[in-house]
C-alpha cells in the first residue's frame, strides 16, 4: 500500500514541496520531465501535475493527497479536505485598481470590469459585499488588462506588490491570504489514513523546528534564576556549570515570534556569549 501525492510539476510551489519531503526524510528521485516517481524509503508515490488540476485529481482519488495553494483549493471548490497548512507559497489574492483612481472602499468597485483568473473567488467576494461588477475571466497576464483597456480593475495574486506598481496599479482589497496546504481525498481507508498520519507527524515536526531556535548562553550564577525565568524551554532550561567559577551554561528552545524580545531581556539580565542555532526536527 502506497499513498499517491500530487505536487506541482514546475512553478512556485515545486521546489518547496520537494524540499518539505526531503526535510521529512523522504527520498524521491526528482528527474526532470517525469510524470511520477516513487519514494525509496516511505510508502509514497509522487505525481507531478499542473497545480490547477490537483484538487480535481484528489477529489477523484487519482491522487490521495496534494500540495497546492489555498487560492487554488478555493477557486476549484472541490470535495477535498485541507489537512495541514505548510508555511510556504505565501501570497495574497487582491483586487487592484489604477494608481490614479480615488479608491475609498469596496463600494467603489460597483459596475467596474474586473479581470481575473479567479472568477469563482471574485464572484463570491462581490456577492458577500453586495457589489455588482462584471468579471472578465482571462487566463494570464492579468495585470496588463487595465492598461490595454480590457478592464477597470484586476484581481490577482500579489506577494511584494512590485508587479502591480510597474503596471500602474495599487492594491485596493485583500480578498484572501494564501499559503500552500496539504489536501486529501475524503474517502481514505484506514491503511491510507495510517500512512497520512505518519507523514503528518513528520511534517509537524519539521514545521515546529522551523518556528523554534535552540539557544545556548552563559549566565552569571548570581542572576541565574532571573535568566531561567525568561526562558520557556520545552520543559525547563538545561543548566550546566561552566569550568569558570560563578558561571553556568543555560540551554533552551525559543519560539521565533518571541525571539528578539527575549534576547534583549537576557542581555539586560547579564547573559553573555549567546548562541542561537537552528533545529532540524522537533518532537514534543
Ligand atoms: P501551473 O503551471 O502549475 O499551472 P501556475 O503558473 O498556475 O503554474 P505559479 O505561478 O507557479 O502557478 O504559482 C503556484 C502557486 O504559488 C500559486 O497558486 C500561489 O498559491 C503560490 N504563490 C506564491 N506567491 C505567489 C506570487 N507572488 N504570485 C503567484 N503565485 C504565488
Ligand atoms: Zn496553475
Amino acid at each position: 500500500m502506497k499513498l499517491k501525492l500530487a505536487i506541482q510539476k514546475s512553478g512556485r510551489l515545486h521546489d518547496d514541496s520537494i524540499k518539505l519531503l526531503k526535510e521529512c526524510g523522504i527520498d524521491i528521485n526528482n528527474g526532470v520531465n517525469r510524470l511520477k516517481t516513487e519514494a525509496s524509503n516511505f510508502p509514497l508515490e509522487v505525481f507531478f501535475l499542473r497545480d490547477d488540476d490537483i484538487p480535481q485529481y484528489v477529489e477523484d482519488g487519482v491522487a490521495d493527497l496534494g500540495i497546492v495553494g489555498e487560492n487554488v483549493v478555493m477557486e476549484k471548490n472541490k470535495q477535498v479536505q485541507v489537512v495541514e497548512k505548510l508555511g510556504f507559497g505565501k501570497c495574497r489574492l487582491s483586487v487592484a485598481v489604477p494608481k490614479a483612481m480615488d479608491y475609498s472602499g469596496v463600494q467603489d468597485l460597483h459596475k467596474l470590469r474586473i479581470a481575473t483568473t479567479y472568477p469563482v473567488i471574485v464572484d463570491d467576494f462581490l456577492k458577500k459585499n453586495s457589489i455588482t461588477a462584471e468579471i472578465h475571466e482571462i487566463s494570464g497576464s492579468v495585470e496588463i488588462a487595465p492598461g490595454i483597456g480590457l478592464a477597470d480593475a484586476i484581481c490577482d495574486l500579489v506577494s511584494s506588490g512590485s508587479t502591480l506598481f510597474m503596471n500602474g496599479l495599487k492594491e485596493a482589497e485583500v480578498i484572501l491570504k494564501s499559503e500552500a496546504v496539504l489536501i486529501a481525498n475524503n474517502g481514505l481507508n484506514a491503511a491510507q489514513q495510517q500512512i497520512l498520519d505518519k507523514l503528518l507527524f513528520r511534517i509537524k515536526a519539521v514545521k515546529k523546528a522551523k518556528n523554534n531556535k535552540y539557544i545556548l548562553l552563559n549566565a552569571p550564577n548570581n542572576n541565574l534564576q532571573q535568566i531561567i525565568s525568561l526562558l520557556p524551554g520545552m520543559k525547563s532550561p538545561t543548566v550546566l556549570p561552566l569550568a569558570e567559577e560563578g558561571w553556568s551554561s543555560v540551554h533552551s528552545v525559543l519560539n521565533e515570534n518571541d525571539f528578539w524580545d527575549i534576547i534583549e531581556s537576557l542581555k539586560a539580565a547579564g547573559a553573555q556569549g549567546i548562541l542561537v542555532v537552528p533545529i532540524e526536527k522537533m518532537i514534543i
